[in-house]
């Protein structure tokens, strides 16, 4: 079912109905098989980019699209409604641009945006490691000044976990630490794939997202050139969460996409399935259920949107993202897992989509902050407390 949406301009609207577009007839029709044999496909990355939609909420002087993330977002939720590792891969792509496009000095921004939001390259986001992933402040991958790297930088040394793109990605935006313990120790640094001493280890064997790889990137003695370093030395930290207040809007824009394609799915099901005479859909039990679904769908998709405006007005937005990204990613676990009710015996199969969407809703409540760790954001912003 095409959903109703109301968009703030008239290119918006050309935008989303260029993205359903491509969504149902590149993407979607693709999923279960890229996502049975596991593959990542960076034709579609290649595809999104020749399309104008790899760098959409950023600058058009630096190569981006200039639009709202009221209409960002909206793309991300209609591609991650076909396909999740797409959707997500735009979010996670978009995410790993955040710091170059809004801490980057202007020499850098000239440098590497045009190329980071044109669409030829696909980015990484650098943060968790095995034994900080919550607390991610707590991170060890160490840049250390190196006089003897190119043009007196730094010299690399860690490994970051479970990082999306892992691999496949053309850069690796990477949180290092160059100071002390804690948060104002941390740096962020641009790191090219192809820098001598990064590598990849075989991606994770996931309960979903299969496409989507998931890998260790190690760093072994890599030497960076100063001018990797985006923003102030120590200023790091905040970058990755200021980064993170918008990725999580992302995800609950592909949580809404997933939530989305398990109701349609589930809607068109009941309505054809026949039990005790009649479509299961006329039974009452199994109409609010559907009701149910749909309204915290909807509920979900103007949470997020009410986050977007803040945002775009240039109001604080940080609590409303995590409240989207909270109760987004938990109504897709919920929805989904209805969904596979909805089908009986069927939903439990792989052959039809609402089994993967209940696994990969799941991810969506882990990535980029647990829900608890929203919960604990939502909660500070209601007590004060830091
Ligand atoms: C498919 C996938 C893709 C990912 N992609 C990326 C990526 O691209 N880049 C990146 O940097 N990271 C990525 N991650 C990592 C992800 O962000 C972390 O998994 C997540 O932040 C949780 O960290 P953890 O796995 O170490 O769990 P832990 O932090 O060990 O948490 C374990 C459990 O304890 C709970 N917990 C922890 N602390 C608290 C607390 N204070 N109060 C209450 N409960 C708490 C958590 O909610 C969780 O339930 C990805 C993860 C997955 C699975």
């Amino acid at each position: 079912m095409a959903v109703e949406r109301t968009l703030p301009t008239p290119e918006g609207e050309d935008l989303l109905g260029l993205v359903r577009d491509l969504a149902g007839k590149e993407i979607a029709p693709r999923a279960a098989e890229g996502e049975e044999r596991a593959e990542f496909p960076r034709d579609l990355f290649r595809l999104l980019g020749s399309s104008g939609l790899l760098g959409l909420p950023y600058p058009s002087e630096y190569g981006g699209g200039d639009q709202p993330y009221e209409v960002y977002l909206q793309v991300v939720e209609e591609l991650a409604s076909a396909w999740l590792a797409v959707g997500l891969g735009l979010s996670v792509h978009t995410l790993s641009c955040y710091p170059v496009a809004s801490s980057g000095s202007p020499e850098l921004k000239d440098r590497l945006l045009p190329d980071m939001l044109g669409g030829g390259l696909l980015g990484a986001y650098c943060l968790s490691e095995a034994h900080s992933g919550s607390d991610a402040s707590a991170l060890s991958t160490r840049a250390v000044a190196d006089p003897s790297a190119p043009a007196d930088g730094y010299t690399v040394e860690g490994a970051k976990s479970w990082i999306t793109h892992g691999g496949a990605a053309d850069f690796y935006t990477l949180f290092a630490r160059t100071g002390g313990p804690g948060a104002s120790g941390i740096s962020c640094l641009h790191v090219p794939a192809d820098t001598p001493g990064v590598a990849a280890d075989a991606p994770e064997r996931k309960m979903g997202m299969s496409a989507s790889p998931t890998a260790v990137v190690r760093f072994d003695g890599v030497r960076v050139p100063a001018d990797a370093l985006v923003g102030e030395e120590g200023s790091g930290f905040s970058i990755a969460l200021s980064a993170l207040d918008s990725g999580r809007l992302g995800i609950a824009a592909c949580a809404v996409g997933v939530a989305q394609a398990a109701l349609d799915a589930a809607v068109e099901y009941a309505k054809e399935r026949r039990q005790f005479g009649r479509a299961i859909a006329e039974h009452q039990g199994l109409s609010f259920m559907l009701a149910d679904m749909a309204t915290k769908v909807e509920a979900s998709r103007e949470l997020y949107l009410a986050a977007a405006r803040r945002r775009d007005a240039g109001r604080p937005f940080g609590t409303q993202a995590a409240m989207a990204k909270l109760f987004a990613t938990d109504t897709a676990m919920q929805v989904s897992t209805d969904a596979v009710q909805v089908f009986g015996g069927y939903g439990y199969t792989r052959d039809f989509p609402v089994e993967r969407y209940m696994r990969e809703a799941k991810v969506l409540q882990i990535v980029e902050g647990t829900n608890q760790i929203q919960r604990m954001v939502v909660g500070r912003s209601l007590t004060g407390d830091r």
